[in-house]
């Protein structure tokens, strides 16, 4: 006995991967935005499952190539300069999380930040309050020395 295959002409099957296609590109802008480029994805794109498609990331100006489910699935969309950004951008915000505790618990009262938290090695501006002045310290010193953030408030205090 014969299964009986359902036949599709060639040009219905060509309707179908561009019927995928315009989805998956759909679901792809809704997750990605503006991020990455596809065009070369018209052209090789079959199904979500397979092959991979080569995807160009805007930002790093990398191409690489992707399962099409997975792109929509990865935060990074496959990008592996986006993954480690979006890896390092949340320690990061950890380290920021546990300096501005800090901060606020032993400094505030004095400093005010007046840069961005770069992470605990790259230094941040602090305005002193008092004196007006602004001074440039690593967070990580600041926690690990007990300093004042301010010269100025660290000279009149051994006053
Ligand atoms: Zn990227
Ligand atoms: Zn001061």
């Amino acid at each position: 006995m014969q299964c009986q295959k359902r036949r599709v002409s060639s040009e219905g099957l060509k309707k179908l991967r561009k019927s995928g296609l315009n989805l998956w590109l759909k679901k792809a802008r809704d997750r990605h935005g503006n991020k990455y480029s596809y065009d070369t994805v018209e052209q090789t794109f079959e199904t979500q499952k397979r092959p991979s498609v080569k995807i160009t990331c805007k930002k790093h100006k990398r191409s690489f190539f992707v399962i099409p489910h997975n792109h929509l699935r990865f935060k990074s969309g496959g990008c592996e300069a986006c993954d480690y950004d979006i890896t390092h951008q949340n320690s990061i915000n950890r380290e920021r999380e546990k300096f501005f505790t800090f901060f606020t618990k032993h400094l505030a009262d004095r400093l005010v930040i007046r840069s961005e938290f770069k992470g605990m090695t790259k230094p941040l501006n602090f305005y002193c309050k008092i004196h007006q002045e602004i001074s440039s310290h690593k967070p990580t010193f600041l926690i690990n020395s007990n300093n004042f953030g301010c010269n100025l408030c660290a000279s009149s205090s051994v006053l």
